[in-house]
């Protein structure tokens, strides 16, 4: 029934497929029976597998059972759920927080809230490169949407001024922390002046800088010292803390209007409340051993300037996120292939995931790897690299 399209995908280079991994997440894995060193996960700091947010989620476990057994609104609601979100507001310092089963569901719901209640007739502007998950919130809450050329502030600002004259009511800006394909940090002091200027909203989906921007892992917007300024955040549990889940920070009336209104909040099971114990487990680790996200940025350092010696072109990142651009999809497959058989695994990004013409190994480091791995990458992806031509 779906031959016709699979072979499509096939054919251009674009099928996709699941990789079966069959460790415990760590810098090496093994995936289908081979070793392979890991730099496809979003663990940046190592904590997926860290024994205190394992015993953490085990005593949990011991004590409440495993499932929540039902939404939150009904009697889904655990005494390690609201832990975890007085926790998490103390952590964004915000007034309050709501955790939500992932951040997909996250952005789903805070967006359709915002616009609903914000700007019902308000336009929503989206960098181009912002995540699927902000894409498919926007197109649901059917608002009028228009998207703005990736960083380019200039634009968005006439955009809004455009709009603002015109219909006089405010709209929502939705950007990333760090992008998630390109790894470079949004420059959110630009930004706010472009707001301020329209009372817009701003929403900054910081899933990628949690736990690794900032003087103490709190984000992105910790990393330009705007924590007063930019009230709502979305940040997701799954990937430099280790878990799962997500959650929204903000001010007190909008996690109140979110229980009541967001719909990917309110339909779906409360997460177990093991998930709230490892999580909290978690922000622990980032307070007590800030030496990971330290560990972390010396990787980066090395990986990445390395890189640039080697004549890759690995456009602005200037996060744990290094891509690695190569163009064509079929050529950064053969990449990606070539640096497994060798033992490393760096995942072709391609369309619809990144625009035409932009395919690109996605590498991403992890406080973990060791300097004997590091160094093993970067000789094999000189070598691979000058046989494909890529480099010279
Ligand atoms: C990964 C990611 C999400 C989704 O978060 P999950 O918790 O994995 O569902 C949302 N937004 C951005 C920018 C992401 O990178």
């Amino acid at each position: 029934m779906f031959t016709q399209s699979l072979a499509d995908l096939q054919e251009s280079c674009l099928l996709r497929k699941l990789h079966r991994t069959e460790s415990a997440q760590d810098a090496e894995v093994t995936i289908k029976g081979k070793a392979v060193i890991l730099f496809s996960s979003n663990n940046y700091l190592g904590l997926a597998n860290h024994p205190k947010l394992k015993e953490a989620a085990i005593t949990a476990i011991r004590k409440y059972g495993f499932g929540s057994g039902a939404s939150r609104l009904l009697s889904g609601t655990m005494s390690l759920h609201e832990q975890l979100e007085t926790r998490l507001a103390h952590f964004a310092k915000t007034d309050a927080a709501l955790a939500f089963n992932s951040g997909y569901h996250a952005n789903l719901g805070l967006i359709q809230t915002l616009t609903q209640e914000l700007s019902p007739h308000g336009l929503v502007l989206a960098d181009r490169a912002c995540h699927a998950s902000l894409i498919d919130a926007i197109r649901i809450t059917k608002s009028r949407f228009k998207v703005y050329q990736h960083q380019n502030t200039k634009q968005l600002k006439q955009l809004l001024a455009t709009h603002t004259e015109s219909e006089k009511t405010s709209s929502l800006v939705i950007t990333e922390g760090i992008f998630s394909m390109d790894g470079d940090i949004t420059p959110l002091p630009k930004l706010l002046t472009c707001i301020e200027q329209s009372s817009s909203t701003l929403l900054v989906d910081d899933a990628h800088g949690i736990g690794v921007m900032g003087a103490t892992g709190r984000g992105t917007i910790e990393h330009f010292n705007l924590e007063a300024k930019i009230p709502i955040r979305t940040g997701t549990l799954g990937k430099a803390l280790g878990c799962v889940g997500a959650f929204v920070a903000g001010p007190h009336d909008l996690i109140q209007i979110l229980i009541n209104r967001a719909r990917s909040f309110i339909y779906t099971t409360a997460p177990p409340p093991a998930f709230a114990a490892a999580a909290l487990a978690a922000l622990t680790i980032l307070e007590a051993e800030p030496e990971r996200r330290e560990q972390l940025w010396r990787n980066q350092h090395y990986m990445l300037s390395n890189l640039k010696s080697l004549g890759y072109n690995t456009m602005n990142t200037e996060s744990p996120i290094l891509p690695v651009l190569i163009g064509d999809p079929s050529r950064t497959i053969q990449f990606s292939q070539q640096l497994y058989e060798r033992g490393i695994y760096a995942p072709a990004i391609r369309p619809p995931t990144v625009p035409r013409g932009t395919s690109r190994l996605r590498i991403s480091m992890m406080a973990t790897h060791q300097q004997a791995q590091l160094d093993y990458a970067l000789d094999t992806f000189r070598d691979v690299g000058r046989s494909l031509g890529i480099i010279t």
